[in-house]
């Protein structure tokens, strides 16, 4: 397409403009003397054209970065082989400090269907190989999709050593479901320590995401396989619903806080432009498709929330109700996802063409009561605290006849293999779609005993586990999906072994999982 001279005009100005802000670093003229990408490589968000690439500069990542103020060109390559003998697309990004020196890389144009490599240069300094994939094209018929979902590492409560077996698998995705980072100290036995207090501000979000990044398996998995990732409360706070904190902060005051962990948690994900925060702001809900076989739903379940019910006196954040003594509960106002993102959840279950349906979000959804017999309570933090916005999801599920719908979950710290009803009070009341919650990295979870009155109390959940730290896997084929829990044998030692605590399937057409 020739450039017109007013278009040619246009753009010089725009450059003279950028030019003027900020002179950008030479390449080749930046020298490092560590190497700026300690806190590794990343890929994210496949399609059938491309996926995104991250990385972010960083030095002294454990001292604010280490990077100087000016912004740094950081050149990329993907390649269609691991020695980079054929290029596939390359090109230039600068890396600012606004943006903690991260960089956030479009790819598009690449061939569907994949694996490629990557790699980003800074000045004389080039990084580790990611390797990463493109989607089939949607009407592609793709005959088996292999994914990992992980959540919850409390940094202080183990080593990372899940991530080092999941970068060993066969995998072509991983889910992230929030708690990638912890603001707070908390639990027994602590192996390792945040070393700081909570972080309150751009400069202490950070910091935190490059400690957590300072685990060379969590790295590792990055490089092995594309993310797509969700957040859950501890990016920010610890059940915080939308703009009321756990500490009923002042809402503007708080909101300052969010906007800080928001922009922190942006600047260390491989998430596509799209998502960069505006203030207090960032959209991470979005959809995920591999050809006919699945599509993923990615949830926002914090950003737009009601409040919790039923609070403590003076506190916001959750607690655990009696059913009668707390009505509030079953209001059909309050919402889980926000009104916006329920509507488009909807209209994207009328759209999908995918065999597999999966919904990556952060909580159970499945009903867990608790005390059984004398009396029900509900933990409020939960779906359990917002029923009638998990009915109507549900419900829009079967209305939208999603086929094969699977809820991922995370946040419990209790691995669980659950089916979802509308009514689950109503023996009666269909399966309408299976859940899989998988175990924390590391955080540590409920006790043998408060899982086992879990499950006599439920016996929609038909497995749960709350003492095994690892990562789930999903082996997908158009006739059934496989889940296996992959659980390491301890989380306080760097070198642990991985195995198979339990295998479910679920049958194409049939929700609910049976023991494989
Ligand atoms: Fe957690
Ligand atoms: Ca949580």
């Amino acid at each position: 397409m020739p450039v017109t001279r007013r278009q040619f005009l246009l753009r010089t100005a725009a450059l003279a403009a950028l030019g003027s802000v900020a002179p950008v670093a030479r390449v080749g003229a930046q020298q490092f003397s560590d190497t700026p990408f300690a806190l590794g490589i990343a890929s994210g968000y496949p399609h059938e054209g491309g996926m995104t690439l991250w990385t972010r500069l960083a030095p002294r990542p454990l001292e604010g970065g280490g990077m100087p103020v000016a912004p740094v060109e950081v050149q990329w390559e993907v390649a269609a082989d691991d020695g980079f003998r054929t290029i596939a697309a390359r090109g230039k990004s600068i890396a600012s400090g606004e943006w903690a020196h991260s960089v956030h890389v479009d790819v598009a144009g690449l061939q569907p269907a994949r694996p490629y490599w990557y790699r980003f240069r800074a000045g004389s300094a080039v990084s580790p190989v990611g390797r990463t994939n493109t989607a089939p094209a949607p009407d592609a018929r793709m005959q088996r999709l292999r994914v990992a979902f992980a959540s919850c590492q409390q940094y202080e409560q183990g080593y990372f050593s899940a991530y080092r077996h999941m970068a060993r698998e066969d995998l072509d995705l991983v889910v992230h479901l929030g708690d990638y980072i912890y603001e707070s100290s908390w639990g027994r036995n602590l192996v390792r320590a945040h070393g700081s207090d909570q972080p309150l501000t751009l400069d202490e979000y950070r910091a935190r995401h490059a400690l957590y990044k300072s685990d060379e398996d969590l790295r590792a998995a990055h490089a092995a396989f594309p993310w797509i990732v969700t957040w859950d409360d501890h990016e920010v706070q610890n059940d915080y619903a939308n703009e009321r904190s756990q500490s009923l902060d002042p809402p503007d005051a708080f909101l300052l806080r969010r906007a800080a962990a928001y922009q922190a948690y942006y600047e260390h994900m491989p998430l596509p432009a799209w998502a960069r925060p505006n203030g207090a702001h960032m959209r991470l809900h979005t959809t995920v498709a591999y050809g006919q076989l699945a599509t993923f739903f990615v949830l926002d379940d914090r950003q737009y929330r009601s409040h919790q019910v039923c609070a403590r006196p003076g506190r916001g954040g959750s607690t655990v109700v009696r059913e009668e003594l707390c009505p509030e509960r079953v209001d059909p106002a309050l919402t889980m996802l926000g009104r916006q993102q329920e509507q488009w959840l909807a209209e994207s279950f009328g759209r999908t063409h995918g065999a597999w349906n999966l919904i990556a979000q952060q909580t159970l959804m499945a009903q867990a009561a608790r005390r059984p017999g004398v009396g029900r309570e509900y933990w409020t933090d939960g779906w359990d605290g917002y029923p009638r916005a998990r009915e109507r999801l549900l419900e829009s599920v079967v209305r939208q006849r999603v086929r094969n719908p699977l809820v991922l979950s995370g946040d419990v710290h209790m691995s669980a293999i659950a089916d979802l009803k509308i009514d689950f009070d109503a023996a009666k009341s269909p399966v309408v779609a299976t859940e899989i919650a998988g175990p924390s990295i590391t955080s540590q979870g409920p006790t043998i005993a408060r899982v086992e009155a879990l499950r006599q109390e439920n016996p929609h959940i038909k497995f749960a586990n709350g003492t095994s730290r690892g990562y789930a896997t999903l082996d997908i084929t158009p006739s059934r999906c496989v889940a296996r829990l992959r659980t390491v044998g301890t989380v306080t030692q760097r070198e642990s072994e991985i195995r198979t605590l339990t295998t479910y399937a679920v049958e194409d057409g049939r929700p609910g999982a049976h023991r494989a």
